[in-house]
């Protein structure tokens, strides 16, 4: 998924007051970052695949992505940033916000991704639920993310309206 993770971060916001914008946001894109630098280590291999509006992604050579995808090192990862968050701000609900910003990236993933990511490490089972793996899928996935930025950015704007000055990024 792209952008769409975005909206988390933007509707997240509203329940979170001590970190700002960018840390949700930078929180929902932590697992796309991890599996970039995991390949540029040569630890992780995104695969290959096609797109197309007729067949949807179509996966040509599997992607393997445990460390950044697993489903295990996604809620470590996850576990992390709820701690660091709760050091940095002194707040619980701060920590357990950005740690649940962070592990959404995950569940948005599986919705979208065909079985490419692993519940622990490599050679374990893969899931993901493949909703855009046909053509139509790839097209309700692209409206779902416009959607949920849609309703993200709505209810960002309009908590950042209650709470002017509170709320200022
Ligand atoms: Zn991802």
């Amino acid at each position: 998924m792209g952008p769409g993770h975005f909206a988390i971060a933007f509707a997240a916001k509203s329940t979170a007051p001590k970190p700002p914008l960018w840390v949700l946001l930078l929180a929902t894109e932590v697992l796309d970052l991890l599996s970039y630098a995991f390949q540029a280590l040569g630890i992780e291999d995104f695969g290959i695949t096609t797109s197309d509006l007729q067949h949807g992604v179509q996966v040509l050579v599997p992607a393997t992505i445990p460390w950044s995808h697993g489903l295990f090192m996604s809620i470590v990862w996850s576990l992390l940033a709820a701690g660091i968050a709760y050091l940095v701000w002194r707040d619980r609900q701060a920590g357990m916000i950005v740690g649940l910003a962070l592990f959404s990236h995950w569940v948005l993933d599986f919705i979208v991704h065909l079985p490419d990511l692993p519940l622990l490490f490599s050679g374990s089972p893969r899931v993901g639920l493949g909703l855009w793996g046909s053509g139509a899928g790839l097209v309700i996935s692209g409206v779902l993310e416009i959607v949920l930025l849609a309703a993200g950015t709505i209810i960002y704007l309009a908590t950042r309206k209650r709470k002017p000055e509170k709320e200022a990024v």
